[in-house]
């Protein structure tokens, strides 16, 4: 069994309306039925479009957000169906870092209390002295030096105001660690110093991750598996060589081209897939494949069949009943693709 488990897991938010907001209209369906599996040890990247439901589905994980349907097995146990209370003790177990560092941590408290918070409410050290030992063991871990104990959180630069939040996850001594756009808010110099930092950690710890990004180019070198959200639904996850060699979906194809070849020498020979119109809402997805308002490959079937995602070798698993044809390069366009 895997470490980490969802099965068709849903996130429903309901749309309210009256003077007190107590009648029911409809519903946004932010997560819509999303089942991965994270193994011990790895990464897993989570990437998508803002809006198609990653930082939902990585916050109802830790059911900061209520799960409407579908399991979250968590080292044998099913999370989304644990009485608060007992979810408490695995919340130590399951930690969190945050796209802006700085809006997560309390700019009126030092580091010294910010990380030590934690450690208190889950028992971690026996006094504030053990404590304060064990934090400057992190501190050092993330690259901060002991004196960052003393000062707060605006005396910090942004990859370090990171480094800050990693820190505040490791000292409840976690087993997966979800980091929802850990580097987005960072200057690109900064981004692969905290990327390093997280694989260096990784190793070191055994962590598990599962990251979430909208862009692939940061989930590609830390990440083991790699799925790919639209709408509120996996479209395509693979081992992440296999999806960069070979993006079978072709949403991901379209994500794929805007990617930046990273080395200027060589010369960018792949076909630019562009987009027409918007996410289209998760309050009135699409009938059908979700993403046929917008493929340039949809044919009749794909606005009233929906796709399933299935494994079409060596566990790369693509929701599209047209993935062979497109590859074959048997299908003509119905839209442009520029
Ligand atoms: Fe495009 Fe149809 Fe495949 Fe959906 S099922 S991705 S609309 S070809």
């Amino acid at each position: 069994m895997s470490l980490l488990e969802l099965d068709g897991v849903k996130v429903h938010f309901p749309v309210r309306k009256g003077v007190l907001f107590n009648r029911t209209v409809g519903h946004v369906y932010a997560v819509d039925g999303v089942s991965l599996k994270v193994e011990a040890g790895q990464t897993y990247g989570l990437v998508g479009e803002s809006g198609c439901g990653k930082t939902t589905l990585g916050r109802g994980v830790l059911r900061l957000v209520d799960i409407t349907d579908g399991e979250v097995v968590f080292d044998g146990t099913d999370l989304a169906k644990l009485p608060e209370e007992e979810m408490r003790r695995y919340r130590r177990r399951l930690q969190m870092v945050f796209q802006d560092p700085l809006g997560s941590l309390n700019p009126r408290q030092n580091i010294e209390s910010i990380l030590s918070e934690g450690m208190a409410a889950h028992g971690i050290g026996k006094d504030q002295d053990e404590r304060r030992e064990k934090i400057k063991e992190i501190l050092a871990k993330v690259g901060l030096p002991t004196n960052a104990l003393s000062r707060y959180p605006h005396e910090f630069s942004g990859g370090q105001r990171q480094r800050i939040g990693i820190a505040r996850a490791l000292v409840l001594e976690p087993d997966v660690i979800i980091c929802d756009e850990p580097v987005s808010a960072l200057d690109v110099s900064v981004q692969a110093q905290v990327i390093n930092l997280l694989e260096e950690l990784q190793e070191s710890l055994g962590l598990t991750y599962l990251v979430i990004a909208h862009d692939l180019a940061v989930v590609r070198h830390i990440s083991d598996v790699i799925g790919v959200m639209y709408l509120g639904s996996l479209v395509e996850e693979a081992p992440s060589d296999a999806l960069y060699a070979g993006p079978k979906h072709p949403y991901t194809k379209a994500l794929m081209s805007a990617v930046p070849v990273p080395d200027p020498e060589v010369e960018d020979r792949r076909e630019r897939i562009l987009l027409q119109g918007d996410l289209p809402s998760p309050a009135n997805p699409p009938a059908g494949c979700r993403f046929h308002t917008r493929c340039p490959w949809a044919q009749d079937k794909c606005a009233v069949e929906r796709p399933v995602l299935t494994d079409v070798g060596d566990g790369h698993k693509v929701a599209c009943h047209f993935a062979a044809e497109i590859e074959a390069g048997e299908l003509e366009l119905t839209r442009p693709t520029g």
